[in-house]
């Protein structure tokens, strides 16, 4: 019998209940993978929010905004229970989370995502003093684990945060994107690839995304896309 050392003396936490998972080489409890919140039913052809009865393909939010992305999916809603998994992932030091979210990305949303060809996985960077004070970029843990499983290679360093941006939720609407305007810069002045795939934990507004696809499609790419852990349920 094969026994797991590190596994037996680093348990695998359960990115639901935050324990350690018991059953040998699974990344959740199975009794907690039934607790998450799955994207199931009709979900929106631009972003992937969940549609609100009556929503026809696009959420309220795609049918009266222009993004610059051109689509985007994620497996999850982010709820209550999404929330404190991915502040755990963020601010607790769960980086062993990203295999788990990564997995789920993949098994949900990648028949879909594989028809966008992507030449690069691009994760949206953190300023670089967020970035010291955590340790690491979240979006780039799942990134690479996302570049394991399909062989698509990140580039982590095409994008950079240069504006310290506020939390985007302590603001509303139109701020929001005012507050991100100018918040990325581009390494190349051209950038090398056409089909670009942005990766990061969280899709609310859409603000981020929209920012970093904008530079992207001004600095010469052709497409781009993003893959989450969540996007908000769709107001
Ligand atoms: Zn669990
Ligand atoms: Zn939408």
């Amino acid at each position: 019998m094969k026994i797991d050392l590190a596994g037996l003396l680093f348990p695998r936490r359960c990115p639901v209940c935050h324990e350690a998972v018991e059953e040998p080489g699974e990344l959740a409890c199975g009794i907690c993978r039934l607790k998450l919140p799955y994207i199931n039913g009709p979900a929106c052809r631009k972003c992937g929010k969940p549609l609100l009865s009556g929503e026809r393909e696009y959420c309220m939010d795609c049918r009266n905004r222009r993004h610059h992305f051109r689509q985007g999916k994620a497996p999850f809603v982010y709820d209550k229970l999404m929330r404190e998994s991915i502040a755990r992932f963020k601010y607790g030091g769960r980086k062993e989370y990203a295999a788990f979210y990564a997995e789920e990305i993949l098994r949900r949303c990648w028949k879909e995502a594989a028809y966008w060809k992507p030449e690069a996985l691009v994760p949206i960077p953190l300023h670089p003093s967020r970035k010291r004070k955590r340790g690491f970029n979240q979006a780039q843990l799942v990134a690479e684990r996302l570049s394991q499983k399909t062989g698509i290679p990140v580039d982590a360093g095409l994008l950079r945060r240069v504006k310290k941006t506020r939390a985007q939720k302590e603001l509303s609407g139109r701020d929001r994107a005012a507050n991100l305007r100018g918040a990325f810069s581009i390494r190349d002045e051209k950038v090398p690839y056409k089909k670009i795939l942005l990766v990061d934990d969280i899709y609310t507004t859409g603000s981020t995304m929209d920012e970093a696809a904008r530079m992207l499609l001004e600095h010469g790419a052709g497409s781009v896309y993003f893959l989450c852990i969540c996007v908000g349920s769709g107001t």
